[in-house]
């Protein structure tokens, strides 16, 4: 492991090539603060995982659950259980096992009691903090949605020496870390402590973009008496909030192509991560809530509302007084890097961090044109790629081409479409080819197989028949030997014959 010590921040802050500054429309929520949205009657709880083993379901249908109670679970490390968002019934279960959904009729979301669990947190056994963490059914809240006590775990086998948080929520329109970190910054200082004593890393940075202000006042007002806490003001420029590059900024140190951050010593957790393990740590409190924007220009009331996990789309835009006339697209996450939703009725996930209302105006789509080898796109790579090469071999067919170019290190973030003067859909032909590398290599492995359980079934085969031959032989060499035998004993029954009736009484006396 490469790692290089955190010894300051301004050397560093040069920040990374490329990057852009998209307008980021931020005010429209950053200035209000967190609502918690009225109990929805019914949350939707699917139990399908983007990591590891199907959950299984451990309530049936009418049952009556309380509000954290474990729904279902899974002995996989890489999965994380499901807990009730609120009190109520469940009214049904759906799917086929591996893709199910749990249906919650929710009657009360009764504030949680006094903490079963005491102590000082802070004093606890590293596995203990990891037990707890995984127990809550924590993911990574930044959009990632990997188990966060999995790569804490990992974290500490590998020795990782800094605990980066990440606070930079450089996409557009999206608040609601921002809120948390003006709103809760002491929680999210003390979950910070945790996850660093979980992981055994005594180097804790917390990472804010310079257009939060406020946000890096609290925390570092929060951090004045932790030591090992230090918080990092870096620049607000598109996409900071990517592992590789707040780490590069940070720290100065590079994650290789294909590699992890815990491969240069660093594990990297958003912000709200942090509260919810300083919620579960200290209180034993599952995860079954997030904050979220609903934003954009399409959204009549933009707003950060703390919801229930499970909540429909449809639901939270209500709350926020429905769409205007003029909206043209629905996106889950963030313009740049978020995801159009094509059912507004799904339910919200653990990692979802923003729903956005924009107008056609907003969704820039303006028909494209023919590229015109202007090279914003190469400027404003992070990655350093040649995106019109790779838009150009993609459309092509001409996937090795694109690869060649960078495909594979690319980040979908967005970056080279948002410059491209000829409106060309890049970020959409270079998802659409990586799909397409996906489904090529994953119907090679399909053939791969097929071929291995062909060459085994004809090898069994060979096997059975010549063990068929090796009996028949064995047979067949065994039949003289069984008449030889039966020779024998007609020779001694002729000899018996022989033998006179007086010497055979001689014989019995
Ligand atoms: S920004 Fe657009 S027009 Fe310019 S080189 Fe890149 S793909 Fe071509
Ligand atoms: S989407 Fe890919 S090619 Fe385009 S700027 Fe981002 S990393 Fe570079």
């Amino acid at each position: 492991m490469t790692t290089q010590p955190v010894s300051g921040f301004s050397r560093h802050q040069a920040a990374f090539a490329g990057g852009i500054h998209p307008e980021d429309h931020k005010a429209l929520t950053s200035e209000q603060p967190i609502r918690t949205l009225a109990l929805p009657e019914l949350l939707l709880l699917p139990l399908a995982q983007r990591f590891g083993a199907p959950l299984e379901t451990l309530v049936s249908v009418d049952q009556e659950v309380a509000m954290g109670q474990l729904l279902a679970t899974s002995s996989d490390l890489r999965s994380v259980p499901v807990h009730a968002p609120a009190s109520g019934r469940i009214v049904a279960i759906d799917g086929k096992p591996g893709s199910q959904q749990i249906s919650l009729k929710a009657e009360d979301n009764r504030r949680w009691g006094e903490s079963p669990l005491t102590g000082n947190p802070f004093t606890l056994e590293s596995d203990t903090i990891i037990q707890r963490i995984r127990s809550a059914g924590i993911v990574g809240l930044g959009g990632a949605a990997f188990p966060t006590a999995l790569k804490v775990a990992s974290a500490r086998s590998k020795h990782c020496d800094l605990l980066l948080l990440n606070g930079g929520e450089c996409e557009p329109y999206l608040t609601c870390d921002d809120r948390l970190m003006r709103e809760y910054a002491a929680e999210i200082v003390a979950g910070a402590r945790l996850l660093a004593r979980a992981a055994a890393i005594n180097q804790v940075v917390i990472a804010v973009e310079d257009n939060k202000a406020e946000a890096l006042s609290a925390l570092r007002e929060a951090a004045s008496a932790a030591a090992e806490v230090r918080v990092a003001m870096v620049p607000s420029l598109y996409p900071m909030g990517s592992e590789r590059h707040l780490i590069h900024t940070v720290s100065g140190r590079l994650v290789p192509p294909g590699g992890l951050s815990l491969d240069v010593g660093v594990l990297v957790q958003n912000v709200a991560t942090a509260r919810a393990v300083y919620h579960a740590v200290r209180f034993g409190r599952p995860l079954i809530d997030r904050v979220i924007t609903i934003s954009g220009g399409a959204i009549s009331q933009p707003a950060n509302l703390r919801v229930p996990l499970g909540v429909r789309i449809s639901e939270l835009i209500s709350a926020c007084g429905g769409l205007r006339a003029d909206a043209a697209r629905l996106v889950n996450g963030g313009p740049m890097m978020g995801q159009v939703i094509s059912n507004p009725h799904q339910p919200i996930s653990k990692s979802t961090s923003g729903i956005l209302a924009l107008t056609q105006a907003e969704v820039q789509s303006g028909d494209s044109a023919a590229c015109i080898r202007c090279g914003r796109c190469v400027a404003a790579c992070p990655m350093s790629l040649l995106p019109l090469t790779m838009h150009a071999t993609a459309r092509a067919g001409d996937l090795d081409g694109a690869r060649a170019a960078g495909l594979d290190h690319c980040l979908m973030c967005g970056a080279c479409a948002y410059v491209c003067p000829s409106h060309l859909p890049l970020t959409g032909v270079f998802r659409a080819a990586r799909a397409t590398h996906t489904a090529n290599q994953q119907e090679l492995k399909r053939q791969e197989r097929a071929r291995l359980q062909a060459q085994m079934k004809k090898e069994r085969l060979l096997r059975e028949a010549l063990a068929r031959e090796a009996a028949k032989a064995a047979a067949a060499a065994a039949k003289p030997a069984r008449s030889s035998r039966r020779g024998a004993v007609a020779a001694v029954a002729d000899t018996a014959e022989t033998v006179s009736p007086a010497s055979a009484s001689e014989g019995e006396s």
